[in-house]
């Protein structure tokens, strides 16, 4: 996709664009293909179950849409309603589940975002299977990405970054994130075309200290460039060591 495409198309073009190109060149949705968007409420996956619903008739295949949302016992979520007409506005049927988090702490266990991810991954792939759906879609962007590559190499010493198409060995689902070739800041463009709210995470445990390091590295880094981060991307996904190319395997227990 060229540069001049680019800075000229309006917001939500460019979100469809790299969403279609990220769907086909990495075979993320095929004929039949049943997709359970984890919709948090946030730009990145309102605007991701915007995407995947406004390309259906374009990209020429047949698949099933649905937006899951899980409510906490930590943050509760004001932007549910709105959220749900939005995605009912789109085709897509929206359903919440109460998930006590902190609750299922065993005593003297400190909460934390692992603990909190886990449960919710556990629940998203246990509802998935319940209800006959055989990909999950999820909001991470170009630049959550790049951010966790340097984690990796960083804090645990290994050369991984996210897969745009990960398949569960242990369960018929798969991981899909169909945002992959979109900056965070093209999203936030779209969110803002499409008047979609940018809500901010009133989480009271936050963003982890590390991520946010990380994000501010990254920036000084590239400069906040796009043509950088997208050659970033490039290095990552080159040759035999693809690290966004298809992977197996299973994290979340059921
Ligand atoms: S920031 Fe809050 S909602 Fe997000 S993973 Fe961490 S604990 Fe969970």
């Amino acid at each position: 996709m060229s540069h001049r495409f680019l800075r000229r198309a309006g917001a939500q073009e460019i979100v469809q664009k790299l969403t279609a190109k990220a769907i086909l060149e990495r075979k993320l949705i095929e004929e039949g293909d049943r997709i359970l968007i984890a919709v948090s409420g946030g730009k990145d996956s309102t605007v991701l179950a915007w995407a995947l619903s406004s390309l259906r008739p374009l990209l020429k295949i047949n698949y099933d849409l649905a937006g899951f949302h899980i409510s906490s016992d930590f943050c509760a979520c004001c932007k549910k309603s709105i959220l749900s007409q939005r995605l009912e506005e789109w085709g897509v049927p929206f359903t919440d589940l109460s998930v006590p988090i902190i609750g299922r702490l065993k005593p003297g266990r400190k909460m934390n975002c692992y603990w909190c991810s886990t449960q919710r991954r556990t629940e998203l792939l246990r509802y998935a299977m319940e209800h006959g759906f055989n990909k999950i879609a999820l909001g991470h962007h170009l630049d959550d990405i790049i951010e966790t590559f340097f984690m990796n190499m960083a804090d645990k010493g290994t050369l991984l970054a996210m897969p745009m198409l990960l398949r569960y060995r242990k369960y018929p689902v798969s991981l899909i994130r169909p945002l992959g070739y979109v900056e965070e800041q093209q999203i936030i463009a779209c969110a803002e075309e499409k008047e979609i709210l940018k809500a901010a995470c009133t989480c009271p445990f936050g963003i982890n200290s590390k991520r946010r390091d990380i994000r501010k590295r990254i920036a000084d880094f590239t400069n906040n460039s796009s043509a950088v981060k997208r050659r970033i991307i490039m290095a990552l996904s080159q040759g035999s060591n693809d690290l966004l190319a298809e992977s197996a395997g299973e994290k979340g227990k059921i």
